[in-house]
């Protein structure tokens, strides 16, 4: 049988629906996002963010740079959007060109209004096993996994890629939830035999196709957040033939993709909820 279809749209919009009640109840919020340069990918993440925005209610901001701005000019404009209290949120949008130092920009941006989790205070807080504001893809994943009743409390997640934007969050989630964690990368010896231990095997590599039908345990579920563009659209790091032997599978495009935006309004909700008092931020 084939696996279930993890549907990360229709998840998504249901999100995004309940979003806008919560918009409603705590007022105005305002997101500032931070584009420098003219990456195309990013340029669509960006007009992505905004529609979802407009769609829960969310104020979006858009702050543009060339591609040639100084890392001051941009610690500049951070600084001024932590000191808007019309700003909630602040997410810069990655990669910035390279004269910039990305760790730098994050670790700028006020930890309170950091919807991306980048900041090292809620990295340091997410590995302590609290939740402040977490990277929004890492949530995706798991919010999927809850949607489609897939038990973590016991079970063995091999989570494929170690980046602090993904691989390392969605660890320590996963962790969080009692599961037996193990973390692949590019060094790993032989990839196929951890995965074929998995229950819950999340790729997050970019590279399409690494997974394969015969690395995944029968009825496993496998959560696909690789993209990479090709002319044939967007590829995930899971191979077609996976569907024939997991139990739950998420598609690429439609997957982890749309949650990740939702994830991010949600955290923008999140923001304003702290800075409003209604929630505790716990000290810096
Ligand atoms: P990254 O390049 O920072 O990290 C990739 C990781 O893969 C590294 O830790 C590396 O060690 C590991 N890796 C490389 N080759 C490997 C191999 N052969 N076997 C095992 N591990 C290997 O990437 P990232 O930012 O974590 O993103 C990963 C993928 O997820 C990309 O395709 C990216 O576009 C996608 N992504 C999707 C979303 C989404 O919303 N769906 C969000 C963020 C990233």
């Amino acid at each position: 049988m084939p696996a279930t279809k993890m549907d990360g749209s229709a998840l998504a919009a249901r999100i995004r629906a309940e979003l806008a009640g919560e918009v409603a109840e705590v007022g105005e919020i305002g997101l500032a996002t931070v584009l420098v340069g003219d990456d195309p990918a990013s340029h669509v993440y960006i007009k992505h963010k905004h529609r979802a925005s407009a769609e829960v209610g969310i104020t979006a901001h858009d702050e543009r740079l060339p591609a040639d701005t100084s890392e001051e000019d941009v610690l500049e404009l951070v600084a001024a959007l932590n000191a808007d209290d019309s700003i909630d949120g602040i997410l810069v949008q990655t990669p910035v060109p390279p004269q910039i130092d990305e760790a730098k920009v994050m670790r700028t941006i006020d930890p309170v209004k950091d919807v991306d989790g980048f900041h090292p205070f809620n990295a340091g807080q997410l590995y302590l096993g609290h939740q402040t504001l977490v990277p929004a893809t890492p949530l995706g994943v798991m919010r999927l996994l809850a949607e489609y009743g897939i038990e973590i409390s016991g079970k063995r997640a091999v989570v494929v890629g170690r980046s602090v934007i993904v691989g390392k969050p969605v660890a320590l989630l996963l962790l969080q939830e009692h599961a037996t964690v193990t973390i692949c990368h590019s060094r790993t010896a032989d990839l196929a035999r951890e995965t074929l231990a998995a229950d819950i095997i999340v790729a997050a590599v970019g590279q399409p196709g690494l997974v394969t039908a015969e690395m995944v345990k029968p009825g496993a579920a496998v959560i696909d957040v690789g993209i990479t563009r090709a002319e044939s659209g967007l590829l995930g790091d899971v191979d077609g033939g996976v569907a024939e032997v997991a139990g739950f599978l998420t598609p690429v495009p439609g997957g982890v993709g749309p949650m990740t935006i939702a994830l991010l309004l949600e955290n923008a909700v999140r923001a304003a909820r702290f800075r409003r008092g209604i929630l505790a931020f716990p000290g810096v």
